[in-house]
């Protein structure tokens, strides 16, 4: 049966479905030898042998779920192209290759999920999967009431105005303020944009929930698989 090219490679663990349409469009993604550069192909899993940079592809049979408690100063990718450690640096006796499910920036340690399960990572990252992100943001000075309905009510940012956050004090400090703050969408350093056009910029982030899945048992720069009930609820 054929599928398309870009859900193919997802299929395949290679990226997100987004991901490998970046791909094919980069000429990255040959088919039988030929390079791809559209997104309308077609290919049969069974007949086509499909490479990336080089590489074939074949589908995977063995899904892989992990979470991960991503530290401070680790990057939120498969490879860095300046040779600083990554995400996959800590995935120590996983055979199997992963990504990770959306990013956390290099200063934002938590919750993070990394497979080889394009589709599901697909679903995870689309805004309109609505699944809720909660974080934990150190701000400076104490945003009021006036802010919180800004945050509440979707703030202005450069790539356009952010779906409705819930938000809430978890402690005041004297110059500081410990927010929680609840989003479902995953544009780039959005939550320290968001606290940033209220005047009050992070200090410290930190992701503690996904959905409902949390950091409970995982220490810093420690991971572990899923359990069924944990992957079953992602899907
Ligand atoms: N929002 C941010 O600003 N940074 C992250 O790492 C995640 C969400």
């Amino acid at each position: 049966m054929e599928i398309r090219l870009q859900k193919f490679l997802a299929m395949a663990g290679i990226a997100s479905r987004r991901a490998c349409e970046k791909l094919i469009l980069e000429g990255r993604v040959q088919v039988n030898g030929k390079t791809v550069r559209e997104l309308g192909v077609k290919v049969d899993p069974a007949l086509d042998e499909v490479r990336v940079d080089g590489n074939v592809c074949r589908l995977n049979n063995k899904p892989i779920y992990i979470l991960m408690n991503k530290p401070k100063g680790i990057l939120t990718t498969v490879k860095d192209p300046f040779g600083r450690p990554t995400v996959i640096d800590l995935l120590k006796g996983v055979r199997e290759r992963v990504f990770p499910v959306g990013r956390l920036d290099k200063d934002t340690e938590g919750l993070l999920i990394l497979t080889n399960d394009g589709e599901l990572s697909y679903r995870l990252t689309h805004p309109k999967h609505e699944i809720e992100k909660t974080y934990v943001a150190k701000v400076v000075g104490t945003p009021d009431e006036s802010d919180f309905i800004r945050l509440r009510r979707g703030i202005v940012l450069e790539d356009g105005r952010t779906a409705p956050a819930k938000v809430r004090i978890l402690k005041a400090g004297r110059d500081f303020t410990v927010l929680e703050i609840i989003i479902h969408e995953g544009r780039k350093r959005q939550v320290r944009r968001m606290c940033k056009a209220i005047g009050h910029p992070v200090i410290s982030l930190k992701r503690t929930r996904i959905g409902k899945l949390n950091l409970r048992g995982l220490a810093p720069g420690c991971w572990r698989y899923m359990t069924e009930a944990e992957i079953k609820y992602l899907k």
